[in-house]
Parts: structure tokens; sequence; C-alpha cells
């Protein structure tokens, strides 16, 4: 077990186009555990941006099954298929629905996975995906990392799900979306790091257009995520999946709409990373 976790942003984004942020996706690696949370556009270029190459990841870990979070994730399974040297096992943990995704996109993917078995002599079966649908108290372990599910609130949305990965001292908590919660209360509490998705409900109000509006109802906002990250006493907040994308020089702006929160704020661009140790 190593005493260190990083914790890359591979995707910034949202569902809103954005040519310099991809969707949501979260690299956290320990020594020899390497887990993807969430898989959106574009998360297999910055993978290989981050050095990590789909064979080398453990687990995917889903927090629901919103497309911007999941859009990539037949991506992540052509890859891990086609660039392991012999048949290997991916693990795709998720909320109740996500054995329904995979199920698809076998579907959406069956000329493909047809073409390529009958090109290569040594692909002799399709992608081996084990799915395992979890809820809220569920524990597990992938590699050196133990993971605890803990329920959040993105309702409509349901279910939804965050993760506090553990490994080496260090625990992550990665919330996905949704507003502040007890349960989610529940699972931060004292952890080193707590990422969450968040956006701005000062600049979305300001477009007049309903859809864009509905968003304030099942995000947290940056104050918000500040406030949780306070009230749990965590070490360090990282904020990601802004909505909207945040202007050239404006990440101090953000930063101070987070004053609730005492430790330190993590935002950036895609790839950004900041590594956690344990406190001896
Ligand atoms: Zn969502
Ligand atoms: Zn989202």
């Amino acid at each position: 077990m190593g005493d260190d976790v990083t914790i890359t942003l591979l995707g910034t984004g949202s569902p809103l186009p954005d040519p310099l942020r991809a969707g949501p996706a979260t690299l956290v690696a320990s020594g020899t555990t390497r887990l993807l949370v969430d898989a959106g556009r574009g998360v297999i270029m910055r993978l290989a941006a981050a050095g990590v190459v789909p064979i080398m990841l453990d687990g995917i870990l889903l927090t629901h099954l919103h497309s911007d979070h999941i859009n990539s994730l037949n991506d992540v399974i052509t890859t891990f298929w086609v660039m392991s040297p012999t048949s290997r096992e991916l693990l795709i943990y998720g909320p109740v629905g996500t054995t329904a995704v995979v199920d698809g996109i076998h579907a959406m993917l069956r000329e493909d996975y047809g073409y390529r078995m009958g090109h290569h002599e040594d692909l002799n079966e399709g992608p081996v995906v084990r799915v395992v649908e979890v809820q809220p108290g569920d524990t597990f372990s992938v590699g050196t990392a133990l993971i605890l599910v803990g329920g959040t609130d993105h309702r409509p949305v349901e279910p939804t799900v965050g993760y506090r990965i553990t490994d080496g001292g260090v625990s992550v908590v990665v919330a996905g979306d949704g507003v502040p919660c007890a349960s989610l209360d529940e699972l931060v509490v004292g952890a080193d790091a707590y990422v969450q998705t968040v956006v701005r409900d000062d600049l979305v109000r300001l477009v007049p257009v309903p859809r864009f509006q509905d968003i304030l109802d099942y995000h947290s906002t940056v104050a918000q995520a500040a406030e949780t990250a306070q009230r749990a006493g965590v070490r360090t907040l990282v904020l990601t999946h802004y909505v909207p994308s945040p202007a050239p020089g404006s990440y101090d702006e953000w930063r101070s709409l987070a004053s609730a929160f005492t430790g330190d704020i993590v935002l950036g661009d895609d790839l950004t990373a900041v590594t956690m140790t344990a406190v001896k």
C-alpha cells in the first residue's frame, strides 16, 4: 500500500460542449490501484494525457447514469478489450441500472465485436465486462483500495451514489452530481479530499432559459460544496464539472465563492491533479 493518493480531474466539463474541457471523469490513483470515476466525453484522450491507458485501470465506478457521465464508457470497454494481450475482465461498479446500460453498449457494439474477432485470430471472445450494481452502504475492495458507497441526492435522477475510496491511510470522496444531504455528509465526514461537481448559481440565473435554470435544482453550488466540506472537516475540496465553464482568469472568483471552507481548494483545467498524503 502506498501512502499517497493522486486525484486527477480528467474532465472538468459538463453536458455543454467546450473545446477545452472533456466530460466528467476523475482518476483516483494510489501506488498500485487506479480507479476511474465516471467516463464522460473524451475520457480515453485525457487518460492518455495522464499517462494511463485503459488496461492500466483496475475498475470503473459510475456515480449515476446521466449521459454526460457515461458517454465514453463504450470507448473504455472497447479499448480495454482490444489492448489487453489476453482476455481480461473489466470491472464496472454503478447504481442500479448500470447492467442495462452496459448491455445496451454491448448491443451497440455487436457489429464491431464481430469485425474484430473475425479479423484477429487471438481475439476469440468479446469484451469480458463484469457489472456490479451497488447500493448505499455497500463496501468492496479493488486492488489495495477499500470503497464505501454512499447515497447522494440528484433527484429526480435516481439512484445516484458517491464513493469513498480509502487506500494507504488516505480517503477520497468522489460525490458526483447532487445537492447537499445527510447521506453525503455521512460519506464525506473526516475524508482527506472531497471532489464535488458544482454550478455557479449566480451565473446560471443570468440566463433566462427554463431548461438552463432547471440545472440549479439538483446540483451543488460552489458555496454549498464549501459548506459540505466545512461540516465534514475535510482537508481539501476539489471542484469539478463546472457550469458554466469558468472564463479565463476567473478561478479566484470561483474560489472566493467557496469561502465557507477553510481548507485547501483545488480547481482548474482538465488534468489538474492533487496528491494527498496520509497524515502521520
Ligand atoms: Zn447528473
Ligand atoms: Zn453531470
